[in-house]
This record gives structure tokens, C-alpha cells and sequence, in this order.
């Protein structure tokens, strides 16, 4: 476990074991949690993967799914709609479970523990991956840096020199912390370009779905159809090719947004009714992107900005927290004992400014 996920447990087990955890549960009941989740992996971690940030093992989220079936209201993303729409109240201690991208690992890891211990979640999907014809543009950059032969590249980007260790698994990870945020900055149209001659550089090939490592293979449609059918999975739109849309062009913009609920419609049969912007951070999507998704048909859509849901929150920017680490983590996020303790460490800071 990285020192910073393992202090983030530290810290998540003190504040469930001082009780915190317990009074926030009662004291926040009435406000909800999304979480967002995004591939599973059996606990033995792939080697050929650099990032295993998006794959949570197994074992955990298990955990995690019978604490929440346990102290907390499971609902989905249309019940919520739905009490919006009727001015009603959610359950106490509602938490919301959701998924990105569409991993066969939400179906072959997570599904059988859902339906176990009877649990709704929603799954966005990023159509042109399940299509197997659009690799995610960040597997693409993670396993050129994990695949490449080359011990180090000089690489130029944003107007920056960056220099690119790869010579141990290690550098190969620093270095992939330090591009992916130059890339997130690119325009989309310059982006998959970037990715195709840094493949070129490395001298990699861009890999096809067949020769993904096992975490990042996509979920195919039959699986998508299976989960909608059992009524324990809803399907949500996460666009076609996952651009990130505040850097696209209102054409582009509007494609992804159509494209993908084309392609759920097609497939599932239903329009989807909810969706999740790639990346999901302030910066990532716009006033305009909103409009586009309503426009679109989605009735709601989520952010990946962390936050609890109360009334006073857009159904457009739903606030969700990333997957938690551990069962501590876990409980510390969905009782608002993060979110208390910051409250308490705010209120402290204002009351010695005025002194
Ligand atoms: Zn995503």
C-alpha cells in the first residue's frame, strides 16, 4: 500500500475507533453519499500495470459492500432522481454505489457481491471502449511507459522539457505521474495524437482488447445487458471515447454526448438516464457540457468532486467521493466523519483568526 493510502487509513480507522464515525452517522443521516469505483482485481496485483489506482482489490470492496448492507441504505441514482423530482426525502444514510468506464471486472468481480448482498449500483460507460474499437487514451499511456524497452526518453510537452526515467518499475510509475497531468491539459483533438507518437517514441505498439492485461479489459455488451436485466445494475453514459469534454469543441462535445446514449439505446435498449464526465473534476466539464447532457436526455450527472448530497445540490453536479481504499476508509467517507472533521478544523482556524 502506498505511505499516502496508508495514512489515509490511519486516519480512517482513528476517527471510526474515537466514535466520530458513529455521531456523524446520526448527525448527517439525512444527507447521501455517492461513491465512484472503478475496476476490481483479485488481490495479486498485475505487474504489467503501472497505475493501480482505478483496480481495488476484491477482497476490499466485499468489505466495503457488507458494511454498507449492513449500517447503511443502499439506494440507486433513480431513486434519487426521484425524490427530487417529488420533493421526498431519501432514506437515512443513503449511499449511492457507482462504477466508470464499464471493466468486465464490474461483472465477473463485482456483480456476483452485489447481488449477494442485494445492492444496486450504477455503471458508466464509456461506449467506444465496450465496442473494443477505443482503448482509453490512459491505459494506452500506462502500458507504453509498463511495456517499453527504452531506460529514458526526453519528452516535450505544454512548452515544458520533461525528462522520463523508465529504467525500474518505479521510475516507470514517477514518470507516469508526471505526464499524465501534462496530458490532461492537451486539447482533445492533440491529445490522441500525443499518445500515438509517444507509442511511436517507446516503441510500443497501441495494445488491442485482446492483449490488455486481465483488470483492464472492458465489459462487452452481453454483460452490460445482463446486469441491466437483473435490476441490480443500472447502465449510465461516461461518453464514447472518454475525452475529457471542458478540452473539446461544442461539436465534438455534443458527438461523445450523443454517441454514447445512441450506443446504451442501441444495446440495452433503454435510454440511459444518468452519466459521469470523464475525469470529473471542476475543470474537466463546463456550463455548456451541463446543457449538452441535459439536452441529451440524462436527467442527472456525475462529478468526481468530492462532497455529500443534500438538497442544495445540482442534480447536474453530483458530487461523488473516489473509491475508498479500506473498510476504514470506507466508513469514515459514507458516516461524514471526513467531512465533520473538516467542519471542526474550519470552524477552529475561523475562531483563532478573530482572536
Ligand atoms: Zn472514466
Amino acid at each position: 500500500m502506498p505511505l499516502a493510502l496508508h495514512s489515509r487509513t490511519i486516519k480512517a480507522a482513528a476517527l471510526v475507533g474515537s466514535g466520530l464515525a458513529s455521531f456523524a452517522r446520526t448527525r448527517r443521516s439525512s444527507e447521501a453519499t455517492v461513491l465512484a469505483f472503478h475496476g476490481l482485481c483479485e488481490d495479486a496485483g498485475d505487474p504489467e500495470i503501472l497505475d493501480w489506482s482505478l483496480h481495488l482489490p476484491v477482497s476490499v470492496f466485499r468489505s466495503i459492500c457488507a458494511l454498507l448492507a449492513a449500517d447503511y441504505k443502499v439506494v440507486s441514482l433513480a431513486d434519487l432522481i426521484e425524490a427530487r423530482m417529488k420533493r421526498a426525502r431519501l432514506p437515512d444514510n443513503a449511499v449511492i454505489i457507482t462504477f466508470d468506464d464499464g471493466y468486465a471486472s464490474n461483472y465477473e468481480l463485482a456483480y456476483p457481491i452485489l447481488k449477494e448482498f442485494d445492492l444496486h449500483a450504477t455503471i458508466f460507460v464509456a461506449t467506444g471502449f465496450l465496442d473494443g474499437e477505443d482503448m482509453l487514451w490512459f491505459q494506452r499511456v500506462d502500458l507504453a511507459l509498463g511495456r517499453t524497452r527504452k531506460q529514458l526518453i526526453d519528452w516535450k510537452i505544454n512548452n515544458k522539457k520533461l525528462r522520463l526515467y523508465l529504467g525500474t518499475r518505479e521510475l516507470r510509475q514517477q514518470s507516469l505521474v508526471r505526464l499524465m497531468p501534462e496530458l490532461k491539459e492537451l486539447p482533445d483533438t492533440d491529445l490522441l495524437r500525443e499518445v500515438d507518437r509517444l507509442e511511436e517514441e517507446l516503441e510500443v505498439s497501441s495494445p488491442t482488447p485482446a492483449d490488455l492485461p486481465t483488470p483492464m479489459r472492458p465489459m462487452t455488451w452481453e454483460m452490460a445487458c445482463d446486469m441491466s436485466l437483473s435490476g441490480h445494475v443500472d447502465i449510465g453514459g461516461h461518453t464514447h471515447t472518454h475525452p475529457i469534454l471542458a478540452r473539446c469543441d461544442s461539436m465534438a462535445m455534443r458527438a461523445e454526448i450523443c454517441a454514447c446514449r445512441d450506443r446504451i439505446r442501441a444495446e440495452i435498449g433503454d435510454l440511459p438516464a444518468t452519466f459521469a464526465y470523464p475525469n470529473g473534476s471542476a475543470d474537466d466539464f463546463t456550463r455548456e457540457t451541463m446543457l449538452l447532457v441535459r439536452e441529451a436526455g440524462f436527467k442527472a450527472a456525475c462529478t468526481t468532486i468530492s462532497g455529500r448530497v443534500n438538497n442544495d445540490v445540482s442534480l447536474f453536479q453530483l458530487p461523488r467521493y473516489g473509491s475508498p481504499e479500506s473498510v476504514w476508509e470506507a466508513e469514515a467517507t459514507v458516516s461524514g466523519a471526513f467531512e465533520t472533521l473538516k467542519d471542526w478544523r474550519r470552524s477552529c482556524l475561523k475562531a483563532m483568526s478573530m482572536i
